[in-house]
């Protein structure tokens, strides 16, 4: 059996960067609480639970005088309480999220209704949805759009950072094609992670070529959820938190499989689950 892992995968950037940044600040405070989990990775979040960072679900539930903001960003108005409240915030939200914060907010102050192509529940986009003001919507189908009391004349539109480019361009080009002839103005930004996008398509290039794929990464990660989506329809695909979660039937009579890792897999979840493929 052939085990190839794909040429792009595993903890991006971002994540390794909001790592370091909590190890930093753990060294200086003593234990900190972060706001929400650093990332959808349960192995992750616990390995930092044992350096001493611990997760919070909202600000007012915040017990230190230390407060980190995940890859995910939050909104300015919850930055706005920490201040008031004096507490000291840690700030690890990832560049190319802070980006698309950046372009939400430059377009709702030039005007624009602000339409963000993701899940609305989901940290990042609620934070992005902030950065809007009250002029923003999240979505993943333009039938949840349906309840606009009239269409904007000026409308903005990107997407939370993990989404798939071709799930995007869909969602982008069909309200260009049903609303864009009813507004003066249509503007489309470009807010998807290069990261993410290179391991998708390296994801999508390994599953060509195999009989089964291995999708390592959080059940709650859109990531890796994603990786699954783009899989799934080219090759039989399964998601695994960990190595113990591989069946060996699913191998039965394959001599290829490919692997990929979500963006917030640490390192040693994907080593573990070569060892163990190959211990198969
Ligand atoms: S997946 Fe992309 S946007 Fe998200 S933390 Fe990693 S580098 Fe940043």
């Amino acid at each position: 059996m052939r085990i190839e892992k794909a040429e792009k995968l595993g903890l991006c950037f971002g994540v390794r960067r909001a790592i370091t940044l909590l190890r930093e600040a753990v060294r200086e405070h003593g234990e900190i609480e972060t706001l929400g989990p650093v990332a959808h990775n349960r192995l992750l979040v616990e390995t930092l639970a044992g350096l001493g960072v611990r997760s919070i679900e909202s600000p007012d539930r915040a017990r230190g005088r230390t407060l980190a903001i995940t890859t995910h960003g939050t909104t300015p108005g919850v930055l706005a309480e920490m201040g008031a409240r004096g507490i000291h915030v840690i700030d690890t939200t990832c560049p190319i999220v802070r980006k698309a914060q950046n372009a939400a907010r430059e377009l709702a102050e030039a005007g624009f209704a602000v339409i963000i192509f993701g899940q609305a529940d989901h940290s990042e986009v609620k934070g992005l949805l902030g950065y809007t003001g009250d002029r923003g919507m999240a979505a993943l189908s333009i039938g949840q759009l349906d309840d606009w009391e009239r269409i904007p004349s000026r409308l903005g539109i990107l997407s939370q950072t993990t989404q798939t480019r071709s799930a995007f361009t869909g969602f982008a080009g069909e309200l260009v094609s049903t609303v864009g002839p009813k507004t003066r103005e249509m503007r489309i930004v470009n807010t998807l992670c290069e990261v993410t996008q290179a391991q998708q398509d390296a994801a999508m290039r390994l599953a060509r070529r195999s009989q089964v794929m291995i999708v390592i990464g959080g059940r709650y990660s859109a990531n890796a959820r994603h990786l699954v989506e783009i899989c799934a329809p080219l090759v039989e695909t399964h998601l695994v938190e960990t190595a113990e979660e591989l069946d060996t039937s699913w191998f039965s009579g394959k001599e290829h499989v490919g692997v990929t890792a979500g963006a917030s897999t640490p390192d040693e979840a994907v080593d573990a689950l070569m060892a163990r493929l190959e211990s198969l």
